[in-house]
């Protein structure tokens, strides 16, 4: 028989393009003799609707767009299919950001006890806040560079103590981010007081807490990270932006960035790249998959920067491309995931 596996894609954050084409190229990939798709869209409203059953591959995102489907509560999942079926037998949650990424979405499918592919509420949540990652990542030992995180409030009513702080603890250039986003949205790189001002403005725009880093020179490489208790390390590969830092026209917009995989590290950067990826993924208690992301300096200081529970999955994203090089083309990827997505829940039971 074949498995019936529910995409979810779109939804409301940034990534919301980027899931679309994902979910394009994740049908296309799929062995349909396998596996019987069933699309749910999330609007950009946070609409759920129900799309046709899918027997291969589309030509078209749009074709992916569901706007007069039906509408399905996100807890109308289980029993979402007809009441013949015994329900999924795995979720491909292939969205990004918050309420996709960050464990929301990953706590619906454990109260509805259905395998999905991916981390769990803990690990998602977890990668999802920049300052909760880094002090774990603190107390697995992993070099990291120096941050200070604050609260809106504390700000608005001690601006110049902040600054102050920031001025100390990390000086410039620095870094400041929103705690809970992904892809570069609202980071601003600040080289004095007036840039610093502006930056926590423009991050708090998005969260009501931020992370302020200290500024590293440094090669940006990542690593795959793919298994559930014994995981394994792709190939390394690096990030060579044409803007001054990796910001989120670069990554979408400007489609110029050079990936270069594998990387050109020697073994032993390999060696202490992937020991801390698995560490990194260990500390997070992540399962399925991880991309690990670095900064190497010219001495060669290997400082984890963040880990993606759900990183970029088109086929010409880093994740991917990492595995195709470690000899994992993008359909048995998929399947690998599906399988420790089935694997894991299965322990739980
Ligand atoms: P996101 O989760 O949005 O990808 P990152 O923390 O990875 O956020 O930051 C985005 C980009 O900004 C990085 O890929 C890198 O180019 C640059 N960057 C972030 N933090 C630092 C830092 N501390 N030093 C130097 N560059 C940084
Ligand atoms: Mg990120
Ligand atoms: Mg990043």
């Amino acid at each position: 028989m074949k498995k019936k596996i529910c995409l979810l894609y779109g939804g409301k954050s940034a990534e919301h393009q980027v899931s679309l084409q994902t979910a394009k190229a994740v049908i296309q990939a799929l062995d349909h003799e396998k596996y019987e798709v069933h699309p749910i869209f999330i609007t950009t409203e946070g609409a759920w609707v129900k799309g046709p059953l899918l027997n291969g591959p589309v030509e078209d995102v749009k074709q992916l767009e569901f706007h007069s489907g039906e509408t399905v509560a996100p807890t109308a999942l289980s029993t979402s299919l007809s009441e013949a079926d015994s329900g999924y037998d795995v979720v491909f949650p292939l969205l990004h950001g918050p309420n996709g990424e960050d464990g929301t979405v990953q706590g619906l499918l454990e109260l509805l006890n259905l395998p999905y592919v991916g981390n769990g509420v803990l690990a998602s949540a977890a990668g999802m806040d920049k300052v909760i990652m880094k002090n774990i990542f603190a107390q697995a030992g992993l070099e990291q560079v120096k941050y200070v995180s604050f609260i809106r409030s504390a700000w608005q009513d001690a601006p110049e103590k902040c600054y102050e702080e920031v001025e100390t603890v990390t000086g410039y250039p620095c870094f400041v981010k929103p705690a809970n986003l992904g892809s570069s949205v609202g980071i601003s790189k600040c080289t004095n007081r007036a840039e610093l001002e502006a930056a926590f403005a423009e991050a708090f725009n998005f969260d009501r807490k931020i992370i302020v880093e200290e500024g590293v020179i440094a090669r940006e490489i990542e690593i795959g990270v793919l298994g559930n208790d014994d995981p394994k390390c792709s190939v390394a590969g690096e990030i060579v932006p044409k803007t001054d830092f990796y910001d989120y026209k670069a990554k979408y917009q400007d489609g110029d960035t050079a990936l270069v995989i594998p990387a050109e590290v020697s073994q032993t950067v390999y060696e202490k790249l992937s020991a801390a990826a698995i560490t990194a993924f260990k500390a997070l208690d992540c399962a399925g998959l991880v991309r690990a992301d670095f900064f190497v300096t010219k001495e060669e200081r290997i400082i984890i920067n963040e880990v993606n529970t759900m990183p970029g999955f088109t086929p010409f994203s880093m994740f991917p491309l990492l595995w195709k090089h470690s000899g994992l083309e993008y359909p048995q990827l998929i399947e690998k995931l599906v399988e420790l997505a089935i694997e894991k829940h299965k322990e739980k039971q």
